[in-house]
């Protein structure tokens, strides 16, 4: 599936807050938001003046390229999402969130086995990930409650996933309730879905009735 592979920090100045795309420099003063909080273009600055001013329509485009900034979908599949989420039963807003989160390459990141969502979506896709046993590489892929996910045999030997507690330790994103994850003796370990998020449990700066409002224009 295709992938957004322009500058990141770029996305995060056009939204004008901090979208963690980056892992680790996202939380140093290199981040480019704190050295340059204006939108990007040659006339961002001016362009930052007239940010107050926003219609509705404004700003339900921005909470929907937010949204698909941060979990990295590109807009086809971001309207699928939506799709299905009007689908189903429930606020729709709320559905979509949970399509969002209970993708592998998220749950890989809130697991904290990954630095952000892109990095997550590097090591599903180089298949270093296998779902209840099977070896499975699409970042997209949508799990459900009580998919197991392991370490893929042939990765286990990598000093990462070695290491990957003493990762886990240094980084921001806390383990969310909804998964559970069980270290074994040798090292390895079982991350389990265990029932999908609620709404209060995705800390995101999101408005999702407004990604709604964009897509019932
Ligand atoms: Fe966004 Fe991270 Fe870049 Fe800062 S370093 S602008 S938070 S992607």
């Amino acid at each position: 599936m295709a992938r957004y592979i322009g500058p990141v920090c770029k996305l995060c100045r056009r939204e004008g807050e901090k979208l963690y795309l980056k892992g680790a420099r996202c939380m140093s003063p290199k981040c480019a938001l704190e050295r340059r909080n204006y939108p990007p273009g040659q006339h961002g600055k001016e362009a930052s003046f007239r940010r107050d001013r926003k219609s509705d329509y404004s700003a339900q485009l921005r909470e929907k390229q937010k949204a698909r900034r941060i979990y990295g979908v590109l807009e086809r599949q971001f309207r699928r999402y939506f799709e299905e989420a009007s689908r189903r039963r429930g606020p729709t807003g709320a559905n979509l969130l949970e399509l969002l989160e209970m993708r592998l390459d998220n749950v890989i990141y809130r697991l904290g086995l990954a630095d952000s969502r892109a990095h997550a979506r590097q090591l599903v896709n180089h298949g270093h990930f296998d779902v209840n046993g099977i070896p499975t590489n699409i970042a997209s892929y949508g799990l459900r409650p009580g998919d197991q996910i392991t370490v893929h045999p042939s990765s286990r030997k990598l000093h990462y996933f070695r290491e990957i507690r003493a990762y886990m330790a240094q980084r921001r994103t806390m383990r969310p309730d909804w998964l559970a994850m069980k270290f074994h003796s040798d090292g390895t370990f079982t991350a389990t879905v265990v029932r999908p998020p609620e709404r209060s449990e995705i800390q995101e700066p999101l408005n999702e009735q407004l990604i709604v409002e964009y897509y019932s224009r």
